[in-house]
């Protein structure tokens, strides 16, 4: 078995949208129970998140945007940033945590102390701007991390790997200009937030797919797009936005992957991460909104994480 890392925080779970809102708390405790009912949490090594600090914000977002998203917290009741996306009193320290474990994953990683980790945390991430919360979420935690790995540890190439249903068009804002960071991705087409076709940079993969698309598809894109383009820019860490809203079972979106195709695409990139030298991969957790397909399909991917 691999070290891996499982990373999250009881503040995560403070952070409340309404009680119909699909991106509820009660995702991370579905995690959290089929870990435990598959013996897997025994293999893995817990860490509680830190609060991520203003700087590590700053590399992904604009000062005035952490400025504004502060004064928006509320201390009681609901403020809604767009029509999906609220704030509760908790929210701010929630987004700090889920950004702050994007960190520490990278530290844990870099110094060796774990081979790999995975981020057990929301709010998500992947639809937030630079300086713009949107989409359930509202730092853009994957960015945060990748962003540290090249800043506060000098890594020169790393590599973002999206296959939540939606496309991660904060994480794609983000990194317009960086070609330091290649991004790889899959994304039901058309289909919210509507972008990720156009205008798309060189050094980022974007493969809309139709609604109905399903595994089989799903595995010869990474063969045929993925892979290569990691190849071809040997990242010295992986990322991965981990989001399952594509499993077959999950009624946001309509791509039909399953648990086994999560495995799969990890060992993928485990095998690529090897082939550079490495096996440092730091994965978080994007959307995902039916409990039961959510968990199952999550452990899946913890499971080939700590199985590498
Ligand atoms: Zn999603």
């Amino acid at each position: 078995m691999t070290m891996t890392a499982l990373i999250t925080h009881r503040d995560c779970a403070l952070h409340e949208m309404g009680s119909y809102h699909p991106e509820c708390p009660e995702r991370l405790a579905a995690i959290q129970d089929r870990l435990i009912a598959t013996g897997l949490d025994q293999y893995l090594v817990y860490y509680d998140a830190p609060l991520a600090e203003r700087e590590h914000l700053l590399r992904a977002h604009t000062a005035e945007y952490l400025d504004a998203l502060a004064a928006s917290a509320p201390e009681k009741g609901l403020v809604h940033l767009d029509p999906d996306t609220a704030m509760n009193p908790h929210t701010l320290r929630a987004a700090l945590r889920a950004a702050g474990a994007g960190v520490l994953a990278v530290d844990l990683v870099m110094k060796g102390e774990v081979e790999n980790a995975f981020c057990l945390v929301r709010p998500p991430g992947h639809h937030a701007e630079r300086a713009k919360a949107m989409g359930f979420c509202f730092f853009n935690n994957v960015a945060v991390a990748a962003l540290h790995a090249l800043e506060a540890h000098g890594l020169e190439r790393v590599a973002i790997v999206d296959f939540d249903v939606h496309h991660g068009n904060g994480t794609e804002d983000i990194f317009r200009d960086d070609p330091r960071v290649v991004m790889v991705s899959i994304f039901q087409h058309p289909f919210y937030p509507y972008s990720g076709t156009e205008d798309t940079p060189k050094h980022m993969v974007n493969v809309p797919v139709p609604a109905g698309t399903r595994g089989d598809a799903f595995r010869q894109i990474v063969w045929d797009l993925w892979i290569p383009a990691l190849r071809e820019h040997q990242p010295q860490m992986i990322f991965i936005s981990a989001g399952f809203d594509s499993h077959y079972e999950d009624d946001m979106g309509s791509l039909g992957f399953v648990e086994n195709d999560y495995a799969w695409v990890t060992q993928q990139l485990v095998d690529v991460a090897k082939e550079c030298g490495h096996r440092r991969i730091v994965s978080t957790l994007e959307g995902g909104y039916n409990l039961s397909s959510l968990a199952r399909a999550a452990v899946a991917h913890i499971k080939a994480l700590a199985e590498s």
